[in-house]
């Protein structure tokens, strides 16, 4: 009976024991994980924050699923693998038996580096017991300052606002998320921030937060401005929890190195790929860095989606198949001052190459050609398109609003559909590009057969 241990309760431990059980029905899997809470929604803690979904509905598993996996769990913190043992030493000096295991330890949001971390009403949007901690501050608090440019730190600004705190949003630069949105839908999710009341500092940095009796009171900026808060909620990113993995001798480099099987390495000496095999350990989801044949490089996704796919190929070739892991194109459903909003393929990065053209509709069309498609948003006042089009095919989009067209350009930009018979139509001035790719999509599905 092979005996296998996974650590981490996240999604992609979770994905891993799935497919491990699909294929083998008398192993023995153990799930640890360090995190009381076990496996939850990460992606629901905003909605739980805004007061939409409540604390129950986070769980995606009741006891019966576990039951129906014929799952172990133990809460417990790994310390280290011993790779030639086959064994993992947890923190409380156990020693624990694996055949295979999988690394599915996530990531962890980058801290503050400011004097003053430390105090209470600091907070970062990890785990649940952040969210409660955040709920609980709230209820006592009347200002916040937000820090961070990114998905998270919008996420922290709404759930503050939702529990009437009042928010200052502190920006490096000069607009919301320069190095993903274009300065419109920047200047659209501010807006909207603004009427709900949030106060905007731009090109303003934290430079250390105040308290009083190991209670934050307050913040200074870098340029000597000096704000009242008793919250200070940062969101400058998230790190790979790689610790683990580097304790224990495997190849890492900006995460856990696996190959296209998900197999770690040691870390050997030398550029990547070197070392030598691990093919017993495993790693996958936001913890690995993972080769990605479109980017011609190891990345790291930091996403639900990916890491439930990692998850289940890890526990494929955990469990004796032999199973590429393939990179799709992203495809990320957000929302940004309560606009749906989809970021499909490669949409970052201003210096992308010459080749590539940028075309952008809103407000005035709608896109209703595709009947079954879905609708994440009804009533959006915004509707914006913007697609990235490369010299034969469309390298990725942002779909704000009306989600209409998200699913078909995401097969779009996945396929590496050929859109050469569009292109000039696309990038020509003042047309309707909703309309064109709908068209094309419509004509495109029923040759190639896709659903
Ligand atoms: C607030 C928030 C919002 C998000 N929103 C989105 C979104 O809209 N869309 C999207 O695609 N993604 C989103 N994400 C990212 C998404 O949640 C992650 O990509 C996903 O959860 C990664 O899953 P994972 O299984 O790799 O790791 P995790 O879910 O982080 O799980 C890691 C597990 O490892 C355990 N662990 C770690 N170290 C140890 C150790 N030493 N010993 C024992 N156990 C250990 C932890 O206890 C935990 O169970 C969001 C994340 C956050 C925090």
């Amino acid at each position: 009976m092979t005996r296998y241990l996974i650590i981490g309760a996240g999604v992609a431990g979770i994905s891993a024991a799935e497919a491990i059980r699909s294929v083998d029905q008398s192993g023995d899997i153990t799930l640890l994980y360090d995190d009381a809470d076990g496996y939850y929604s990460r992606p629901g803690l905003a909605y739980y924050l805004t007061n939409e979904v409540p604390e129950k509905q986070l769980y995606a598993f009741q006891e019966d699923d576990f039951h129906r996996l014929r799952l172990q769990r133990l809460h417990a913190s790994v310390r280290r693998i011993r790779p030639s043992e086959h064994k993992i030493e947890l923190n409380d000096g156990r020693l624990l038996p694996y055949d295979r295991l999988l690394i599915a330890t996530g990531a962890a949001a980058t801290p503050a580096k400011a004097p003053g971390v430390e105090l209470q009403g600091v907070v970062k949007l990890d785990s649940l017991e952040d969210a409660r901690r955040i709920l609980k501050l709230s209820r006592k608090a009347h200002s916040a300052v937000v820090v961070g440019g990114g998905i998270t730190a919008l996420e922290l600004v709404e759930a503050l606002r939702a529990q009437r705190v009042q928010v200052h949003y502190f920006l490096r630069g000069d607009r919301y998320w320069a190095n993903v949105l274009d300065e419109t839908e920047s200047r659209i999710v501010e807006h909207r921030l603004k009427e709900e009341g949030v106060q905007i500092h731009y090109q303003t940095e934290l430079a250390e937060i105040n308290g009083k009796n190991g209670q934050a009171t307050g913040v200074r900026t870098v340029d000597n401005r000096q704000l009242r808060c008793e919250i200070v909620a940062v969101a400058i990113g998230v790190q790979p929890r790689k610790a683990l993995a580097e304790a224990s001798g495997l190849k890492v480099d900006r995460g856990v190195w696996v190959d296209e099987f998900l197999r770690t390495r040691t870390a050997g000496g030398g550029a990547l790929p070197g070392g030598e095999a691990l093919p017993d350990v495993y790693a996958a989801g936001d913890v690995a860095q993972v080769y990605d044949p479109l980017a011609g490089k190891a990345v790291i996704d930091s996403l639900w989606g990916p890491a439930r796919q990692q998850g289940y190929t890890a526990g494929l070739n955990m469990s004796g198949q032999t199973r590429a892991y393939r990179k799709s194109a992203p495809f990320n459903v957000t929302r940004l001052a309560g606009l749906t909003t989809t970021i499909i393929g490669a949409v970052g990065g201003r210096e992308t190459d010459a080749d590539l053209l940028e075309v952008a509709r809103g407000e005035s069309e709608t896109w209703r050609q595709i009947p079954d498609a879905i609708a994440a948003q009804a009533d959006f006042d915004v509707n914006r398109l913007r697609v990235l089009v490369g010299k034969q095919n469309l390298v990725g989009a942002i779909v704000m609003g009306d989600q209409t067209l998200s699913q078909a350009v995401h097969h779009l930009v996945a396929e590496q559909a050929d859109i050469t018979p569009i292109r000039e139509q696309l990038i020509h001035p003042n047309r309707p590009l909703g309309d064109i790719l709908a068209g094309f999509w419509a004509d495109w599905r029923q040759q190639h057969g896709a659903k």
